[in-house]
């Protein structure tokens, strides 16, 4: 049967089953497209990387003896999306079958059912055998209770792939080890240089500049160190196992401005497009811990494994369980729109100024620089959680819906009204202060609530708690916050502080 099989550019898992055999009457289709570079205002180096890694997949693939047709931005033949491109090739070439891998987003599944509906040969989807859990493992777990806990997700998904475990007890007696991962950077310890690759992006750069597509931000086409193939992508997987690993879990909150990356990993776009596996990456981990415990250390490899066995598995579940209706969720009825410093970078607000400048040039912020520094002021200035998704799903490298927006709209902004998170993740400068070195050349006063220079964390913090009242006043985990604002004794002032700055965010 004559068959064309579609890969996506987030699919590049080389060691799908479908490439165990070459065949001859299989034909892979790759498109470089419109509809998908369009979407949202991507990143210049996001567009640059998939590409990339698609160009290479489709070149290994091809070395070993597959057919594949490739579609590149700039094809004549390009029409630009998914069902013009899947029509013409099989109505030009009569495929007899068509056949594609389930995608991770909600607008490509139900974009690929209607193609599929509407062909007029068979149809089938298969399993990108990437993920831990199926789409819907994670609603069927929590069926019947109210709130989705992380933490008993990831508890069962240590015990079913028995990683850190001793029997069916957690190794070292305890499940989490937060406690030792909260250390601020004083430059105690030098961060490993990062591998960088010999490459030339020049001129897929310019196709992408010349075929019109609208980006945000910059690229140094010879600073670009996104991993674009498999074989990158183990270069990164080894440097962080040998060089960051052992310090990963220590300073996985902490910010600085001289470092931007500190131990992370920055793994997540190698795993988001599937070059690597979720479980290789946490054996590896594992591993590591199990030959040399000295130097790697329990706590360090337990908070770096809850991230992908836990989190990366829990928030994709959450996806499924929730859309398409969690797209369209705002609890706190929140409307502003967002600054314009948000993609130009230019705001006094040092610890902003820091996390958006580095998300600009490098494609990417971790995730305490997403969580309590851009996505805190956001929820705090109460923008609009459409526009704040806008944002992250186009500036980060590995921004893809399912993990974006269940990030974003839910662990970030509380839009879910409590899905994700307990409580919503906000802070004053104290909290940035203590993980960060940002407050320290800040045009604002960190210790300030009112007046001038008073740091705009500090009074839109208490502004939000009195706004959101209602919604939040009988939360067991944020009473404390409602005592405490009663008995302040400044409490009027900073409201008016904070309605001020309100006023002018674009001041700010
Ligand atoms: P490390 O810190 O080295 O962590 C290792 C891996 O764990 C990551 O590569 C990632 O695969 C996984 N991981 C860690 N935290 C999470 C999490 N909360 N959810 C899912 N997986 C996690 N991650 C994305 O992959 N895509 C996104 O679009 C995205 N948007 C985010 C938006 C906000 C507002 C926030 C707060 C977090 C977001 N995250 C997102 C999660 C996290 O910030 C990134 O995965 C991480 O910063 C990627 O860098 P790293 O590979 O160096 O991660
Ligand atoms: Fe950010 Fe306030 Fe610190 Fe300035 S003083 S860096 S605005 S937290």
């Amino acid at each position: 049967t004559k068959t064309l099989r579609l890969i996506l550019g987030d699919q590049l898992y080389s060691h799908h089953s479908w490439f165990t055999e070459t065949k001859e009457e299989v034909v892979y289709l790759m498109l470089e497209m419109r509809q998908e570079t369009d979407y949202v205002r991507h990143h210049v180096q996001k567009v640059l990387a998939f590409f990339q890694s698609m160009r290479n997949f489709a070149a290994e693939l091809t070395e070993k003896g597959h057919r594949v047709r490739y579609l590149r931005i700039d094809d004549p033949e390009n029409r630009q999306c998914l069902e013009k491109n899947i029509g013409d090739l099989i109505d030009r070439e009569q495929f007899d079958r068509f056949e594609y891998l389930l995608p991770d987003e909600y607008r490509l599944d139900k974009q690929l059912q209607r193609i599929c509906e509407q062909l007029p040969i068979k149809t089938d989807c298969f399993d990108t055998e990437h993920f831990l859990t199926d789409r819907m493992a994670v609603k069927e777990f929590f069926s019947g209770k109210k709130t989705y806990l992380m933490e008993s997700f990831y508890r069962s998904m240590r015990q079913k792939f028995g990683v850190l475990m001793q029997g069916d007890k957690p190794l070292g007696g305890a499940w989490n080890f937060d406690k030792e991962n909260r250390n601020a950077f004083r430059e105690e310890v030098s961060v490993p240089s990062f591998p960088s690759f010999d490459r030339d992006l020049g001129s897929l750069l310019e196709s992408i500049g010349e075929a019109g597509v609208q980006t945000i931000g910059t690229v140094d086409p010879c600073l670009f160190s996104w991993p674009c193939s498999r074989q990158e992508a183990l270069i990164v997987l080894d440097h962080f196992l040998d060089q960051l690993l052992p310090h990963f879990g220590r300073y996985q909150d902490a910010m600085h401005t001289a470092e931007p990356f500190l131990f992370h990993s920055r793994l997540s776009f190698a795993l988001n497009s599937k070059m690597l596996h979720p479980l290789e990456v946490i054996r590896a981990a594992q591993e590591c811990l199990e030959k040399d415990p000295k130097t790697y250390g329990l706590a360090q490899v337990e908070g770096f494994i809850r991230q992908i066995l836990g989190w990366r598995e829990f928030m994709r579940g959450i996806y499924w369980a929730k859309m398409p209706d969690y797209a369209l969720m705002n609890f706190f009825d929140h409307k502003r729109r967002l600054p314009a410093f948000f993609w130009n970078g230019k705001t006094k607000m040092n610890c902003l100024k820091q996390a958006i400048g580095q998300s600009l040039q490098q494609a990417y912020a971790h995730h305490i620089q997403r969580l309590m520094v851009t996505g805190n002021f956001a929820l705090l200035a109460g923008i609009d959680p459409d526009e704040v998704d806008q944002w992250y799903l186009g500036i980060y490298i590995d921004a893809i819906e399912w993990v974006e927006i269940t990030n974003t709209r839910g662990m970030s902004q509380f839009a879910d009204g409590g899905i994700v998170g307990t409580k919503p993740y906000v802070s004053s400068a104290n909290y940035i202060d203590k993980m960060s070195n940002y407050c320290e050349n800040c045009h604002y006063s960190k210790s300030k609530k009112t007046g001038d220079k008073a740091c705009p964390f500090n009074s839109l913090y208490w502004a939000f708690y009195e706004r959101n009242r209602e919604k939040l006043e009988n939360n067991p985990r944020i009473g404390f916050v409602y005592n405490t604002l009663s008995k302040m004794k400044q409490k009027d002032e900073i409201l008016k502080q904070a309605e001020r700055y309100l006023e002018n965010l674009e001041e700010l």
